[in-house]
């Protein structure tokens, strides 16, 4: 039951509603959705609906608005996020399961569990016990698969799912299961459910061939009635008149759900279509229609598979489709989750003995909403303890003087280039190193107090990098006067400030829909934009310990394949060429290689360069000497994983 409370609620009021809500056995949850307060009332209670809407302050009681409460987006306006050991589920990442359908043999399991993990796979899934159609199929190793399945999983560091089909089972396999599954088969068995919701671990739960949406989240309810508060659903293709495709993969479910509910949705392509060479397609697809993560099918020899071979991706095929989902999720404003190789104790940093900020702050510049606060969302979660400065150039101090552990500031824009400052910034601080990148994708919005209009703008607010990304949109409205701001989210913080009323409806800013959230203000315009294939690279930077730069956990352990420099070349000719040549004949790729006036210099040039590191360090470490050798100024500003 939700009970909607007046606007002009007092808090004595407030409270004499949460205790008769109390005192008639409900659980009582304060809320806000969209701009109104709630009262979530769950459990077992009874109340006279109509007494209720008639104590003071309250507005309207909604009985059942849904018959899921506790899965209702109304009792929960943030997404839900599902955590299962170093793996997060929800929110803005994306994040893989693969594994074969069964566990046939501890090598096998063993076997797929080193290879999905090696192309970014982050949970091994794998069935002990299979539900299978023909009692004659084979039915799966027990407790032994789970074992070999729990084992594989602790090599790799990665949590396990796995299915379970009886209510007698679930005690029994819970010290060796990360994530219990719900069948298809068994969306509907409610004392499965009711067991396994109260055993305390996150559940995954599948969509029945049949179920309609609503059964589906009702048996979402189920579980977490139980207890849970960790449920992820995912659909797995519905049955249909098609015979094409085993099942037929209902892509509206996502975005449905996400609006229904609070709960994190994943989608398993594999028995949803049946066929392998339709399962990256319908991957894809889902993560373009908004899914949280995926569960896919590997198997190391499909051919030999015990179950579902003929779905099951060979392990190359599932590395090409983690490339292009990669690509992809920046697409849709999301980052896929990696978690370290190995086990890393919370708030260790790998490759480190310098003195560990404490606690681990990160350091972006600009008020919240801003870019750079996303992408430190992408790169440590929701959770990170952040420093917000007021520069660039502060965010590289608190990070050299241990105030924060990591810091992010942009590098570069692919509509409107390098951020010169940034790699300014990088010369003057030579002990600070970049040792990560995030790609986020830039929508600019038009923000604007609530009752203003296209007409009433004057002034447009924001970085000058908003500017030169909605230059088209602005060459509309000529008469509107750009005002240059320290950073995007710093420009919709001072329309809040603006108390002249008629003042407040003449000014605007360009900045993302987070900060017009979280400042409170509106969005006039959405997307503006020049090229909706607006990229801004952010890097990761930490302090220099001798050689080694601390790395983030969230990146850790993924080996560097990419590296960023700065020199400048002799005043000669050919003396570009004889850079180029080196890393040309050591073998060492160019990804990007700019010029830019060397300040003080007339004439004279520096290079930005990053290269692919090639798989043997000395092959690079020898490239970097010799190109030392050749140029004027030389930066090296660090080693990192490369973000696609
Ligand atoms: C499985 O994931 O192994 C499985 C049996 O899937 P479903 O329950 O969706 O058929
Ligand atoms: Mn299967």
């Amino acid at each position: 039951m939700i009970v909607v409370l007046a606007k002009d609620i007092s808090p004595h009021d407030t409270e004499i509603v949460r205790s008769y809500l109390r005192d008639h056995g409900f659980n009582v949850r304060d809320q806000i959705f969209g701009d109104a307060a709630l009262l979530g009332a769950a459990g077992k209670g009874q109340a006279d609906i109509h007494e209720l809407a008639l104590l003071p302050g309250v507005e309207r009681v909604a009985a059942t608005s849904k018959q899921y409460e506790l899965a209702s987006r109304e009792t929960q306006s943030e997404d839900s996020i599902v955590s299962i050991g170093p793996v997060k589920i929800g929110g803005a990442r994306i994040s893989v399961i693969a594994g074969p359908c069964a566990v046939e043999s501890r090598e096998q399991i063993e076997d797929t569990a080193a290879q999905v993990r090696e192309s970014g796979a982050v949970m091994l899934r794998g069935g002990a016990y299979k539900p299978r159609t023909s009692p004659y199929a084979f039915q799966g190793l027990g407790m032994k698969g789970l074992e070999y399945m729990k084992a594989a999983g602790e090599l790799y560091n990665m949590p396990i799912v796995t299915e379970v089909v009886s209510p007698e089972l679930a005690e029994q396999m819970r010290e060796l299961t990360d994530m219990f599954q719900i069948g298809a088969r068994n969306m509907q068995n409610f004392e499965l459910l009711k067991k396994v919701g109260s055993l305390g671990r996150p559940v995954l739960l599948k969509r029945g061939p049949s179920a309609t949406i609503e059964e589906w989240l009702l048996s979402a309810e189920y579980l977490l009635a139980a207890g849970t508060r960790n449920v992820v659903l995912c659909e797995r293709g519905i049955r249909t008149f098609e015979t094409y495709t085993r099942n037929t993969l209902d892509i509206s479910a996502i975005p449905v759900v996400k609006a229904l509910s609070h709960l994190p949705i994943i989608v398993d392509p594999s028995h949803a279509v049946g066929i392998r060479a339709k399962v990256a397609p319908a991957a894809l697809a889902a993560i373009a229609a908004g899914a949280d993560g995926l569960t896919v099918e590997v198997h190391p020899n499909p051919d030999t598979a015990l179950s579902d071979g003929p779905q099951s991706l060979y392990p190359y095929q599932f590395e090409r489709l983690m490339r292009d989902i990669e690509a992809l999720s920046h697409v849709v404003g999301k980052e896929l989750l990696r978690t370290p190789r190995v086990n890393i104790p919370v708030g260790a940093i790998v490759g480190s003995s310098a003195p560990q900020a404490s606690p681990q702050k990160i350091a972006f510049s600009g008020e919240s909403g801003a870019y750079a606060e996303q992408a430190l969302i992408r790169a440590f979660g929701e959770d990170a303890d952040k420093l917000q400065t007021e520069s660039f150039g502060a965010v590289f101090d608190a990070v050299l003087d241990g105030r924060a552990a990591f810091g992010v500031v942009p590098l570069e824009n692919s509509l409107a280039g390098s951020i010169h400052e940034n790699y300014d910034l990088f010369m003057q601080y030579p002990d600070i190193a970049i040792v990560g990148e995030i790609k986020l994708r830039i929508v600019h919005c038009l923000i604007a107090s609530e009752k203003a209009t296209m007409e009433s703008i004057k002034v447009v607010r924001s970085h000058p990098q908003g500017f030169a990304q909605c230059r088209e949109f602005l060459d509309k409205h000529p008469d509107w006067r750009l005002e240059a701001w320290n950073n995007t989210a710093s420009a919709v913080l001072s329309i809040s400030k603006e108390t002249d009323a008629d003042k407040q409806l003449s000014i605007s800013a360009i900045a993302s829909e987070a900060a017009a959230k979280a400042h409170g203000l509106a969005v006039l315009k959405a997307g503006i934009e020049t090229d909706p294939r607006n990229y801004t690279r952010f890097v990761i930077l930490s302090r220099k310990d001798g050689d080694l730069a601390q790395v983030p956990p969230s990146m850790g352990q993924l080996t560097p394949d990419k590296a960023s420099l700065i020199f400048s070349v002799k005043d000669e000719p050919g003396s570009l060429y004889e850079c180029l040549k080196i890393l040309s004949e050591e073998g060492v790729n160019l990804s990007k290689l700019e010029s830019r006036p060397l300040l003080g210099q007339p004439w004279n040039y520096l290079f930005y360069v990053d290269v692919s590191i090639p798989k043997s360090g000395d092959v690079f470490d020898n490239a970097l000497s010799k190109l030392k050798s050749k140029t004027g100024t030389f930066h090296f500003l660090g080693c990192y994983h490369a973000s696609l």
